[in-house]
């Protein structure tokens, strides 16, 4: 059975004490409260080991935004997957948009990537979506199809089973034009017909599939009720218990 996942992403927001602070206000939050989801918390690297030495991992998932797409050695600043499973983190966010987009991550490079979060134990929330322009010229099925095959697709049916898969429409990242419920619905059961077509019916219907793009409190509850929309990678929103909460509860 598929899970419901709400999952923040910080991105290169709150220093340590602030991170220190907001983990622990969601852990507080949480603690006698029995929610629909899994909670994950995806922290800058530098966050990792304190966040999740400060908190119950097994009620708050902790992610990083990202990790090497080697395995060690001479790659200065360069944090292995290994490192961000050493931490005590069980997640990693891969492939967001804005690492493709800045420091362009290539799917080749994204594979590398995926391969070494599972080598170490690390369950990849494996971003995917088009631009605007891709979107307007009715190319967004195709992109996003190719963005699974070449980064997932060559990975054994017992490796893709620990995939978690995001799809965000990049002109709905942090733009606070989200994408309606109905395009979200679209989109998801394209992506799980994909899935569908390579792995198999059980493999996809069991493959959480989560929303990203300008998700927030008021819109959580509609995105969610889609079939086929298994929770949401959450921005802007959930730097802040007071507006991340809501979407947990969206459940
Ligand atoms: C994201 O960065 O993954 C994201 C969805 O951001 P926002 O919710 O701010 O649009």
């Amino acid at each position: 059975m598929r899970k419901n996942i709400v999952a923040g992403n910080w991105k290169m927001n709150k220093n340590l004490q602030e991170g220190l602070e907001l983990a622990k206000s969601l852990h507080e939050a949480l603690k006698d409260k029995t929610v629909n989801c899994d909670v994950v918390i995806g922290v800058p690297f530098i966050h990792l080991a304190s966040v999740a030495s400060s908190i119950d991992t097994t009620k708050i998932g902790v992610a990083a935004q990202n990790c090497a797409d080697k395995a060690s050695g001479a790659f200065t600043g360069e944090v292995s997957a290994e490192m961000v499973a050493s931490t005590g983190a069980g997640y990693v966010i891969l492939g967001h948009s804005e690492r493709r987009a800045y420091y362009h991550e290539t799917p080749e490079i994204l594979k590398e990537k995926v391969k070494l979060a599972l080598t170490n134990g690390l369950t990849p929330i494996f971003c995917i979506g088009e631009v605007l322009e891709e979107r307007e010229s009715e190319k967004h099925f195709d992109v996003v199809k190719s963005q699974i095959e070449t980064s997932l697709f060559e990975l054994s049916p017992e490796d893709f089973s620990k995939i978690v898969l995001a799809y965000e429409p990049v002109w709905a990242i942090g733009t606070g034009k989200t994408a309606t419920a109905a395009q979200a619905q679209e989109m998801h059961a394209f992506i799980r017909e994909t899935l569908a077509g390579k792995y198999g019916r059980e493999m996809a219907d069991d493959t959480s599939i989560l929303y990203g793009g300008s998700a927030n409190a008021s819109n959580a509850k509609e995105l969610f009720s889609n079939p086929d929309v298994d929770g949401g990678l959450i921005g802007g929103a959930s730097l802040g218990v007071d507006k991340f909460m809501p979407i947990i509860e969206a459940f």
